[in-house]
């Protein structure tokens, strides 16, 4: 009986090694040694000027509204094919979402369709770096400086993916990186916030640090700390930044692996684009991607609960996401779209992710590839 998961989190073997150390340094409150390397890590690869770890990308995400100091009635453009925190984290200080629709191509914000969307009251654009693969972020700066707003990178799923040779997450004027178990590079539960803009990097600290500058504290700056801002508790503790250093190490292996399972899925399927029953996903030429996800766009005419139900009866984890924001419950009542978010309403309900996880082996891979083409046979309407 075959069974492949559709996701297997990928240990290095150095993660409890590093948590040993950790508990046997006696630091296990956050922005230890295991901390400070990953910040240096992060900053170094991706040219963030701070790179600051969090417990989630929603935390990120969270802080990063707070950096922009969003207000109530302030409206921040993203697409509506998203994860839920993308505007959530927005919703939150009282912003309101604009759901703007998404290319065809990459399922990214739809770079031409953001000015349309502008009022008054647009405070910021948050693109979504879709399956680690870059939105067209030469035109949003473009739009974000000529208009003033801030440009905040949901990289969530970007970690060592680049856009003309800088990294996802380090363009905007912030980013938000995820560690959950399902990316590539993972602590269980983790995130990282990237500022791009120096100013801003001492807010960043404080916000992090429940609203104190403890951080210069620490750094001996100043001689004691005190209340200086709006803040909460957005840092991990060290046991997580121990494990996340033993990911960070190997990242670089890690996006190699997945690329190449990536790739053979992309040959194999080529010839189910040919007969007309899928689209794969496309990666633009100034996109170097983290094969974060294989995704594939089903035809119309092939029904995708059954392609779905027919892969799990052989064994099979293949799922679908997201439930567009601007048509569920909370998207409706705290947001808006703009105009009719045709390729959201339609790719959506379209789309299935293949198995992908590091040590993916080829024979698996093929067996991934026949039980699809069984299954679609079965879903054709
Ligand atoms: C995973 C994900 C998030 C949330 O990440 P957490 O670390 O679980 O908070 C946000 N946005 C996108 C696009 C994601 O894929």
């Amino acid at each position: 009986m075959i069974h492949i998961p559709f996701n297997k989190p990928y240990m290095t073997g150095r993660e409890l090694g590093y948590i040993a150390e950790a508990h046997a340094n006696l630091h296990l409150a956050g922005d230890g040694v295991f901390t400070k390397r990953c910040h240096s890590w992060l900053e170094r690869s991706t040219g963030a000027s701070k790179a600051l770890l969090s417990h989630s990308c929603t935390a990120a995400l969270e802080m990063s509204a707070m950096l922009a100091d969003i207000r109530p009635g302030d409206e921040v453009i993203m697409p509506s094919y998203t994860f839920v925190s993308t505007a959530n984290a927005f919703v939150l200080r009282g912003g309101v979402p604009v759901f703007v629709d998404i290319r065809p191509d990459t399922l990214n914000l739809d770079e031409q369709q953001i000015e349309a969307a502008i009022t008054p009251r647009t405070r910021a654009i948050v693109p979504v770096h879709y399956a680690g693969v870059g939105c067209e972020m030469d035109v949003i700066m473009d739009i974000a400086r000529h208009r003033g707003l801030t440009v905040i990178e949901d990289a969530a799923q970007g970690v060592t993916a680049r856009y003309r040779g800088r990294a996802l997450g380090a363009i905007g004027h912030f980013g938000a990186y995820s560690f959950h178990e399902t990316k590539n590079v993972i602590s269980g539960e983790g995130g990282s916030l990237l500022v791009n803009v120096p100013e801003y990097a001492s807010k960043a600290e404080i916000i992090r640090e429940k609203g104190t500058d403890r951080s210069r504290f620490f750094r001996g700056e100043v001689d004691k700390y005190t209340w200086q801002d709006v803040g909460s508790s957005f840092l991990p503790g060290e046991l997580i930044a121990a494990f996340l250093w033993a990911q960070l190490e190997r990242a670089d292996e890690i996006t190699l692996n997945r690329l190449e399972s990536w790739q053979r899925y992309h040959s194999l399927l080529a010839e189910f684009e040919i007969e007309g029953w899928l689209r794969r996903p496309g990666v633009p030429s100034e996109c170097e991607h983290n094969a974060h996800m294989y995704y594939i766009l089903l035809a119309p005419h092939i029904e995708r609960q059954r392609v779905l139900s027919e892969l799990k009866n052989r064994g099979i984890g293949a799922v679908f996401h997201y439930v567009p924001l601007h048509s569920s419950p909370a998207g409706r009542s705290f947001g808006r779209a703009a105009g009719a978010l045709r390729n959201t309403q339609e790719l959506a309900y379209r789309l299935i992710r293949l198995p992908l996880w590091v040590g993916l082996d080829a024979t698996q891979q093929g067996e991934v590839v026949e039980a699809l083409r069984d299954a679609i046979r079965l879903a054709q309407r």
